[in-house]
């Protein structure tokens, strides 16, 4: 192949019953590699009668065949096989993971990783699912059996594209759930590839179904389906509410891990070295295109000259460069979209606050969606910048008095995803770590995850939780079973 030559263009289908099918009208839309803004794969577009097809496909699974006949522990044996299956190939799905999204390949190492980690915590609580025998009076005896939801459309995001459907395909085949996902537009590309192992691992037609296509379309006609039990969305607060409203007239079962606008609290008697990574890190990694980012840095007034001036410092050896590179720290954002985007919330930030590093594009790179890592200072809470979830490598950094004033700052959002607080007092960690409303707080660190504690978030960052045995739940149903044990007739008339 000479060099000029252009890369294969893969296509891909849905995956619909346990085969690949094409959309009905043989429509595809382009997938890209976000660092040369190049088309890497075209993809069958679902509409809502392709929709159809996969939500009957899960309810007839549900509904009889071999799926409600499996054992627990035949269900936690195919999810360790499709770990082991993802650990086989995890340099395959890592190296596509960091084409489509822009992630820098170590990183996208790391996500797969914990997709095989999360199918086998699951495939180990599979069988570990029991009801529980109520103290009702001696002549009877109650109790509760647990049992799938039904089936479960699960919409998510790109920034985490197979980690996001391992959130929520594990728990959902541990209950014995089925399953409709369809994952971003912008990423689908791991999911369909995940897709070439459902058979061979055992899982019956129809039990898991991946359908492409564009939110408004796909993913609207899966929220209002009268075959549909459950809605696991990650996505955008204003999706989320969208989700939300519409999936009412069905009452469906909802659950959202939405955005946030996460506080990282710096108090002075902090380890400063720590401190000043834990700032950067908490908001650059993954280009900032991550959930619970720190994008919202709050420092003790005693330090925060100098605390802004060493994070600029180091801000400026971050590596940014094409995903695939090993050296690479940031790569570029997911799309054109969300690079305009970001470039809007840059120009508004260079009105609304002063800025010590960034705000435009690096010099250097003719081609892809890349963004300086930007740190915006002296920022007020009630700017745009520091109440609206960016999204992309941008930090706002705030200054405060003191612990009250940490507190009603951070706690000053209308998202409570997560915060972190860094200081070596215990007493006052733990006081923030009390009055701050988020669902998940770190101490002296920010955005270590496991698939062992719960996530999700409190306020306008959703509701339900995902990961550990909360993810699970939300996958169940409690039947309450009650056994009279009194042949006397109840006598009632
Ligand atoms: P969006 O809300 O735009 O999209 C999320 C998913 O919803 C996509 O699959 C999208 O489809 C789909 N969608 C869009 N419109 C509709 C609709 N009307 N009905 C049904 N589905 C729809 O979010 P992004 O993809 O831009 O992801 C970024 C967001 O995700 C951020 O807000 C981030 O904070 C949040 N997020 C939250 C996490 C958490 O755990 N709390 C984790 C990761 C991300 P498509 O894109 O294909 O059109």
């Amino acid at each position: 192949m000479s060099s000029t030559a252009q890369p294969t263009v893969k296509t891909y289908q849905n995956y619909i019953h346990g085969k690949w099918t094409a959309n009905a009208a043989s429509q595809t839309f382009p997938v890209y590699d976000p660092s040369t803004e190049e088309v890497i794969a075209q993809v069958a577009s679902a509409s809502a009668s392709d929709v159809d097809q996969a939500v009957k496909a899960a309810r007839a699974a549900f509904d009889s065949g071999p799926w409600p006949q499996t054992t627990a522990q035949d269900r936690g044996r195919i999810l360790f096989k499709l770990a082991e299956k993802i650990r086989q190939n995890a340099a395959m799905l890592a190296e596509i993971e960091s084409r489509n999204s822009g992630k820098p390949i170590v990183e996208a190492e790391f996500d797969i990783a914990d997709v095989a980690t999360c199918f086998e915590y699951y495939g180990g609580l599979a069988n570990k699912v029991t009801g529980s025998v109520l103290p009702v009076p001696a002549n009877a005896l109650s109790f509760t059996l647990r049992e799938p939801v039904g089936v479960a459309g699960q919409i998510i995001p790109w920034n985490f594209p197979l980690l996001m459907a391992a959130w929520k395909l594990a728990p959902a085949i541990a209950a014995g759930c089925t399953c409709v996902l369809k994952p971003a537009e912008q990423t689908p590309l791991t999911a369909l590839e995940f897709a070439n192992w459902f058979e061979e691992v055992g899982l019956p037609p129809g039990v898991v179904n991946v359908i492409n296509g564009v939110g408004e379309i796909a993913g609207a006609a899966l929220v209002t389906h009268p075959g549909v039990d459950k809605i696991a969305f990650t996505g955008s607060a204003a999706v989320g509410k969208i989700i939300v409203k519409s999936a009412a007239d069905t009452l469906k079962r909802v659950t959202l891990e939405l955005g946030g606008k996460s506080p990282n609290i710096f108090f002075a008697d902090a380890d400063w070295e720590a401190a000043v990574d834990g700032a950067l890190f908490g908001v650059f990694i993954n280009q900032g295109e991550v959930c619970s980012a720190g994008s919202r840095i709050l420092v003790e007034k005693k330090i925060y000259s100098k605390f802004v001036e060493s994070m600029t410092e180091k801000a400026k050896r971050i590596k940014l460069g094409p995903p695939m590179d090993r050296d690479t720290k940031m790569g570029p954002l997911v799309s054109k979209e969300q690079y305009e985007r970001v470039g809007s919330y840059l120009e508004l930030g260079k009105k609304e606050a002063k800025t010590a590093i960034g705000g435009g594009r690096p010099k250097g790179f003719g081609k892809g969606y890349y963004v300086e890592p930007t740190i915006f200072y002296d920022v007020d809470n009630n700017a745009r910048i520091s109440r609206e979830e960016i999204f992309g490598p941008v930090a706002s950094v705030i200054p405060f008095e003191n612990e009250a004033d940490a507190i009603r700052i951070a706690n000053d959002t209308p998202y409570g995803l997560a915060g972190a607080v860094w200081t070596r007092d215990i007493f006052k960690a733990f006081r923030l770590v009390k009055s701050m409303r988020a669902g998940i707080i770190w101490v002296n660190h920010m955005q270590p995850t496991y698939v062992e504690a719960p996530w999700g978030g409190y306020k306008q960052s959703g509701f339900g939780r995902e990961l550990g045995p909360w993810g699970l739940e939300e996958y169940l149903e409690t039947k309450q079973v009650f056994v009279n044990l009194d042949e006397t007739p109840i006598g009632w008339y």
